[in-house]
């Protein structure tokens, strides 16, 4: 009889694949292993085994597979079902779910991957143009396959070049990559065999005493084996002996002392046992977690809505506690920007090594021992705190998950497919799991709220902050009276000044936001009006005073700051609008005396970027941070008694249904972070039009008067959470192109659903990387079948992708878009 497998090839195909096995790998495979196996001409990929099965494909013949890569399943049935149910909703291919849920070291290829060179020096007046062009996609990102520097100079034989680039030392070539992951070794010393006893020693000490340093070292490994009773790592050596590398290294080389390697996870929590008390919940606390827990008992979703700082945290831990103590595993989802050291270490106190941390910050390898150590359920792996791709690592076990600041936009991925919303997607692991799900936050998402107002999902509460701490002062700043009055200095209202000498003063805190980061958005000619746009996208510059540069945000194409008009010639350029940079800069001259720290995208880059200036402002090196929307979640500083809002207006202004509830949540995240502790907190919020509704919900956080006015909104005008949006965009270089795809499709759209379609429109960037952009959208009913309904939306677009002209369109799907 012949064998055969369905694999997941990590491309976006639209079925599964048929390999063909022998009887003995037949006995050997499993649904979830990884099998190398070719594909196309030349290409071999890591696929994943999904079944196995006796009937040979009708319309190809099966190859067979190259190679079995796992001993063992590394993905489990749960994440396949969990899987298939990502590609459904989110229309996209279980190919595309594969490629994003496993760490990118599971997924070797063997085609040739092309490597940045450090070691060349490039002289990139030397590059022709194609060279260049692949040299700086170079400095974006660490590795390109054949395919893609292909797309990038727009032509198939891209060997000559690769060849010359070699030549030029620009680049490397890498060949199959079989396994990249490598555990991480660290290097330990002991006493060299030859001196463990006791004689042997001090006649060793003996011998040492003209080479005093040398003694000092083997005293000082004496000192730390008694202290610490383990193995002694070099570097603790180094250092508590006060000596160098090269000193070690001649005792090793004399044979008194002996290295050997141990390998280590990466991922070890190295402070203490995590054996901290729980605190004991205050009354409100307590009556949440019970509210909580009556949900759970009803298989319902709980929302646990508390103002900021009511000790949602501490609620969490108490539900973390109870699913770890009946053995089963715990997931911590979090929005990128909220995962910060702070959290982290909260919960490390009380649960020390068994919380593993996951998300984008880490290497590879990090994510790689995270996923075997779910996998084989270690207990250092039973709790995962992690952004939101942390949800497709292969938990056997779930009992609980928990997702904190459930309203943020961030847990919908945008780019690439799937672009699933981790909220969503993680209520449905948690079915998959039978296991209790809380959604947590301080202002929900609409859609949570209006769930739980339906009795779809439980609902608890917290509505005062833990401690009897007030909720802040808010007072609203009318910049256009300030302005006539001519009160302002720069940005600063007199009000905000003020506030922040005072607090200055008082040897406090001040924390100062602005949605936007870079020094202006724009420069604009005071004499013509031009201001530089962007050659690819359809946007202008933004200043950056700190490189003397203007920077495009959608493709980071940056120039120098020119000295006249590109357009007229004159030299009256000037700039509009602000940003972070911009107020750092005024709040200096202003207050030389205060230190003033930024917290925006730019500043912090890297893998402690956050985490340096976070700690610098909480020990209080800095008096002052300035920051965008970074600023507003999960930080609990101590000594802030001050948030000042610089312009509420931008946020309020933006062209898009959900502005009004963003704005919302945004300023009343900001607010929080005033007063965490006794004495009362002050937030000053700055706009041109304080009488706005938003402004004056948030002042007297008035969250319910905030969800009924929008939702009469959404239900004027159909959008969620009492319907449901699909978003479709098309991409194309030709502008002509473009719009008879996006017409036509939008017709077939019509001929189908009559009504819901809007569109197609330009989005407010309209141009993207040389790519001309439109969109439709779909407002689907909650009563309308959604599978019907993206079955006739796959048909149209089957159709639509027969007319030649419109094959290179893209065309991408974006489900309950937000
Ligand atoms: P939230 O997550 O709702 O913003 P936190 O959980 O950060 O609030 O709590 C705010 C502050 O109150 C924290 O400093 C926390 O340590 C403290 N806190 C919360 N609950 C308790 C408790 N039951 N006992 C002692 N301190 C608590
Ligand atoms: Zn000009
Ligand atoms: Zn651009």
């Amino acid at each position: 009889m012949q064998h055969f497998i369905n694999v997941i090839l990590p491309i976006p195909l639209e079925k599964l694949f048929t390999y063909s096995i022998s009887e003995t790998e037949f006995q050997h495979i499993e649904p979830g292993m990884r099998v190398a196996v070719p594909f196309g001409k030349s290409k071999i990929y890591t696929a994943l085994v999904y079944e196995t099965h006796t009937n040979p494909p009708e319309v190809y013949e099966a190859k067979e597979i190259h190679k079995i890569l796992d001993d063992a399943p590394v993905v489990n049935p749960v994440q396949l079902r969990h899987w298939r149910w990502i590609a459904d909703y989110y229309m996209c291919t279980i190919g595309e779910v594969f490629r994003s849920a496993m760490p990118s070291a599971f997924l070797l290829e063997s085609e040739t991957l092309i490597l940045r060179n450090e070691r060349g020096v490039v002289d990139e007046n030397g590059l022709k143009d194609d060279e260049f062009l692949v040299y700086e996609a170079l400095q974006h990102q660490s590795m390109l396959r054949v395919d893609e520097v292909s797309a990038i100079i727009d032509r198939k034989n891209v060997l000559p070049i690769l060849n010359r680039l070699i030549e030029k030392q620009v680049i490397l070539l890498k060949d199959e990559i079989y396994e990249q992951y490598k555990p991480k070794l660290v290097r330990y010393v002991k006493l060299g065999s030859a001196y463990r006893s006791e004689e042997k020693l001090e006649e060793l000490l003996e011998s040492l005493t003209r080479a005093p340093k040398q003694s000092q070292v083997v005293l000082a490994l004496f000192q730390l084996e008694v202290k610490d009773k383990k193995p002694i790592k070099i570097t603790d050596l180094e250092q508590s002996s006060g000596s160098s590398k090269a000193v070690i290294k001649a005792l090793v080389d004399k044979g008194i002392l002996e290295e050997y390697q141990i390998r280590i996870d990466r991922v070890n929590y190295e402070g203490e046992n995590g054996d901290f008390d729980l605190k004991a919940l205050n009354e409100y606390q307590q009556k949440a977690l019970v509210d909580i827990q009556k949900s759970f008992d009803n298989n319902k979703v709980a929302l646990l809505h508390g103002v900021t700082s009511s000790g949602k945290t501490e609620v969490y831990v108490k539900l973390i506690e109870e699913c770890i103590n009946s053995g089963k595993q715990a997931l911590y989802l979090l929005p990128e920007i909220a995962l910060t050291t702070q959290l982290i270490s909260r919960l490390q106190d009380y649960f020390g090594e068994k919380i593993s941390v996951y998300h984008s910050k880490y290497s590879i390898h990090e994510r790689v021992e995270v996923w075997n150590n779910v996998l084989a359920q270690k207990s250092k792996a039973q709790i995962v705190i992690g952004a939101r791709s942390s949800l497709f690592l292969p938990y056997s076990d779930l009992g609980l998950i928990i997702i904190d600041e459930e309203h943020e936009g961030s847990f919908k991925q945008f780019d690439p497919a799937p672009r699933y919303h981790a909220r969503d997607a993680a209520i449905v692991l948690s079915k998959l799991h039978n296991a209790n799900t809380v959604l947590g936050s301080a202002t929900p998402s609409l859609e949570s709220y209006y769930n739980s107002q339906t009795g779809k999902y439980g609902y608890a509460s917290i509505d005062r902050r833990f401690g009897n701490v007030v909720m802040p002062d808010i007072e609203l700043v009318d910049l256009k009276d300030q302005t006539r009055k001519r009160r302002m200095k720069g940005h600063f209202s007199e009000r905000l000044l003020e506030e922040i000498t005072e607090t200055l003063d008082n040897g406090e805190q001040v924390i100062l936001f602005q949605n936007r980061r870079g020094f202006a958005p724009i420069v604009e000619c005071t004499t013509c009006g031009h201001s530089p746009q962007c050659p690819n996208c359809d946007v202008s510059l933004t200043y950056h005073q700190h490189r003397k540069q203007l920077r495009c945000h959608y493709c980071g194409h940056h120039i120098a700051l020119p000295e006249n008009c590109e357009a007229c010639g004159s030299p009256t350029l000037d700039t509009k609008g602000f940003g972070t940079e911009q107020v750092e800069q005024e709040f200096k001259d202003l207050f030389p005396k205060a230190n003033v720290g930024r917290m925006d995208l730019d500043t912090t880059r890297g893998k402690y970027g956050y985490e340096k200036i976070i700690t610098a402002f909480e020990q209080q090196e800095l008096d002052v941070l300035v920051g965008t929307q970074m600023l507003t979640k999960g930080l609990d500083f101590r000594n802030v008694n001050l948030v000042g809002i610089m312009n509420a207006d931008s946020l309020l202004n933006f062209p898009d249904y959900r502005a009004h509830e963003r704005s919302f949540q945004l300023l009343t995240q900001v607010s929080g972070r005033a007063g965490r502790t006794k004495k009362r907190g002050k937030v000053i919020i700055q706009s041109y039009n304080p009488y706005h509704q938003i402004l004056k919900q948030v002042s007297t956080n008035d969250y319910l008067g905030m969800f009924k006015e929008q939702l009469y909104e959404r239900e004027q005008f159909l959008y969620p959470p009492v319907n449901r949006i699909i978003k479709i965009t098309f991409k194309h270089k030709n502008y002509n192109t473009l719009n008879d795809a996006a017409e036509w499709f939008a017709k077939g759209l019509r001929n189908v659903f009559k009504s819901g379609i809007l569109g197609p429109e330009y989005p407010p960037v309209a141009r993207i990387r040389n790519q001309y952009i439109k969109n439709v959208i779909i407002k689907v009913s909650l009563k309308q079948s959604l599978p019907q309904t993206k079955n006739s939306i796959k048909r149209i677009e089957n159709s639509f992708n027969a007319v030649s002209q419109f094959r290179s369109v893209r065309v991408i799907y974006n489900v309950d878009h937000i």
